[in-house]
Formats: C-alpha cells, structure tokens, sequence
C-alpha cells in the first residue's frame, strides 16, 4: 500500500470565503448573494479569517512560508457551480513542501490551498435540488504525497492530522473528508469522497487489487477519477468531472495577490508535547496523548502543574476532571484539587463542585477520608485481632497507632473513626 491523501476541512469562519453571508444557516438557501450565486458583476472579496486559518495550518505543518498567495478561476461546467468556475489556488498556494510527524515517519505534505465550496446537489424523488447555502464555505485543501503505507500510518496521520487541526482551532467533529491517490503505474487514480478509516483502508486494499490485475495482464491503468461504493467495497469509474489535467485555469483577476498574515501564535502538537513529558516525567506517552490529543484546557492544565506535582498524580486528577465531565476549573484550583489527592483523600464529583465553587475543603475533612481508607485496609489485615475488639483494647490500640503513625494523624481522631467503622458492623 502506498497512497497518498487530499483531505478538506472545511473552516469554521463566521463568513463565507468571498462574500458576507453566513457559514452556519440551517434553511435551504436562506444564506445566499449575488456573489456566493454567481451572478455576473458580482464580485468576490477574500475573507481575512480564512486566510489566517489556513496560514496556521500551514505554519503548524512546517511549509515552506508563501511569499505571496493568490487565487485562479478552475473553470469547469456543472450544476453546482453557476458561474462555472470554482476559485481556487494553483501556482501560489498557501503553502508547499510541509509534513506531519507519525511514529514511523514523516509523511510529506505536497501543498495546502484555501477554495470555495461548490453548492450542494440534492437528488430527490426524481428532481435535482439546489442548496446554495454550501456554496462558497471557505475550504482548506491539505494534499500529502504518497507516503502513507499501512492502515496503522493512515490511522495515525489522520488522528494527528485532527489533533493539529483542533489546536488551530479547526474542531472537525465527524470524520475527515478525503480523496484517495492511488498509482501503481503512471496514470494517477482518485477515489473522491471516502469517510472514515474502514473505507479508507478497504477503497485502498481494493484499487490496488484492481491495478494489479490489469497490469498484469498487459492492460493499462486509466488515469481516472473515481468513488467508492460502500454497499459493494469497491471502486467504481465516475464519469462526472474530468480529471484535472483536462480543467482550464485561468487567472482571477476579480482578486489581488495577499501576503500571507504573520502570526507568533504558538500551537501546540499535542503528539510531540506527548513524548516530551513522557521522556521527562516517566509517565505513559499514549496515556497522556489520550487526554491532551483533543482538549487544550487538559493539556493547559497539565503544563501549569508539570513541575508542581508528579505527573502520574497530575494524569490521575485530570482523567477524575474528565470522568466527572468537570470543564473550567482553572489553575488555581486545578492545584488545590492536586493538594487533596496527595494527602490521599479520594477525589468525586462533590469534592471537585466544592473546589470549584470556591468553598474551603477542610483539611480535617480531607485527612478523615483518608484515615477510614487506612483503617479499611488495616482491619482487612487484622481481621483475627479485632474479632474480640471489644475485649481486647490492645488490638483496638494497635490499630489506632498505626494508622495515626503511617498518615501523620491525631491518635484521638483515629480512635473516633476506627470506633464509628467497628460500631457500624464492619464487613468486608
Ligand atoms: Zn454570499
């Protein structure tokens, strides 16, 4: 297997990529313009957040910076584009020459353009219907070379792909979408539009096959486009756009050329932050990847109190955070919560309501829970001794010292609760 990916993302601006309408209407064509519908005399202007977004991307994938980045007509005729053309990049991209790192290589990004959706076809009951509302989302285009060799890599360069996104602020919820390249021979093969890693994987095993097969029987691979069925798991020839090579490209000369905004925003790669604390804190590296991969208020707190506390204790109250879906919790309060779990004392949802709104956790209270833990265990262990505890004050003694010795705790304190525990029938 050796392929390579085109993903799009579609970006979360408030506006489309050349007009002002909304991105997030819900209504069939209820978000919509002359521009977004192509009429002639309209004319697009470039939304700056689009850019920003995509020269993120770009920088986080490590591309070469553009000097200057500008549009072209990719003219082509089809109902979802009115005025037959999609505005896309051709010579002056985003960016060129990125890669995104996995555990067993780096696989190379060809180039990353920004364009506009097309309108969305809806067929129905014998009609074809139109939504506008899609047509002109702002899309970025991340090309990989054909890098990725096992379902393994395409897993983790796609999951890597998602967490680099979501650092940027691009939070895809469902799967990616993704078009698949596949050459055995000269002639360049796409599978367009296939979601999700089983299909991914099965488009792939099944092209393959299929070049093969007809390589090896003297027969030439087509250079095609195609789509996948998934009913069937296979690969079909789709007739309905030509292949790139066959498209006109022309200038657009509606939009200037724009430098590429500078940023000094530093964005996280959640992967390698992974393999740094794991080196430097002995923890897990797939542990911590686990909870920082999607969710930058862990991985802030987890920055904070790297060096504040252990980090095996630091993964442990975090993944309580998580358990009790407790977002927002700051880290002032992050550190309190850290405090409590060293004296021992279980964490729940209570404890983390009462830190959070601000009310003091009495230490007392605190080292209470963890002096019935202790005295739990001890008369597990000494079940024999306390069986005639009643008769027998030594082992009540015994107890009491030494679980007042092994957690620093008032003896008096200790004899109330290994009393209340006994006297409420203890059973193990
Ligand atoms: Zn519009």
């Amino acid at each position: 297997m050796k392929i390579g990916l085109e993903v799009h993302v579609a970006l979360p601006t408030k506006s489309k990529l050349f007009c002002a309408c909304s991105t997030d209407a819900t209504e069939p064509n209820s978000s919509i313009c002359p521009i977004c519908m192509g009429f002639p005399g309209s004319k697009p202007m470039l939304n700056r957040a689009a850019l920003d977004y995509a020269s993120n991307v770009s920088r986080t994938l490590g591309c070469m910076p553009a000097q200057m980045v500008s549009f072209v007509r990719k003219v082509y005729f089809y109902p979802d584009l009115p005025k037959s053309y999609q505005i896309t990049q051709l010579q002056e991209p985003v960016g060129v020459d990125g890669s995104v790192e996995i555990s067993s290589k780096k696989v190379k990004i060809r180039r990353i353009q920004l364009e506009e959706d097309p309108a969305k076809i809806i067929r129905e009951s014998g009609y074809t219907l139109m939504d506008f509302n899609r047509s002109g989302i702002p899309l970025l285009e991340i090309v990989t070379e054909p890098d990725i060799a096992s379902e393994e890599e395409l897993r983790e360069f796609l999951g890597e792909l998602r967490s680099i996104l979501y650092y940027v602020g691009i939070n895809i919820e469902k799967e990616l979408k993704v078009d698949l390249n596949i050459s055995l021979s000269k002639a360049r093969v796409e599978v367009k539009n296939v979601t999700g890693i089983r299909n991914l994987v099965d488009a792939a095993n099944y092209e393959i096959k299929r070049q093969t097969e007809l390589t090896s029987k003297g027969k030439e691979v087509v250079q095609e486009t195609r789509s996948y069925n998934e009913a069937e798991v296979r690969t079909e020839s789709s007739r309905e756009k030509e292949s790139d090579e066959e498209y006109g490209f022309i200038f657009e000369p509606d939009l200037t050329s724009y430098k590429l905004p500078s940023s000094n925003a530093k964005v996280v790669l959640a992967s390698k932050v992974a393999r740094e604390y794991s080196r430097k804190y002995g923890a897990k590296e797939k542990t911590i990847l686990e909870l920082i991969q999607f969710d930058r208020e862990s991985y802030a707190l987890m920055d904070h109190a790297k060096d504040k506390a252990e980090m095996q204790k630091i993964i442990a109250v975090i993944e309580l955070l998580k358990k009790y879906e407790s977002t927002g919790i700051g880290n002032e309060k992050f550190e309190e919560l850290l405090e409590i779990a060293k004296s021992g004392a279980q964490i729940n949802a209570e404890l983390i309501k009462k830190v959070k709104s601000g009310q003091r956790v009495e230490t007392s209270s605190v080292n209470l829970q963890s002096i019935d833990k202790e005295i739990t265990t001890m008369i597990k262990n000494h079940k024999e001794l306390l069986k005639e505890y009643e008769k027998n004050p030594k082992a009540f003694n015994f107890i009491v010292g030494e679980v007042a010795a092994k957690l620093k705790a008032n003896p008096r304190d200790v004899a109330i609760r290994l009393r209340a525990v006994l006297e409420k029938g203890f059973k193990d």
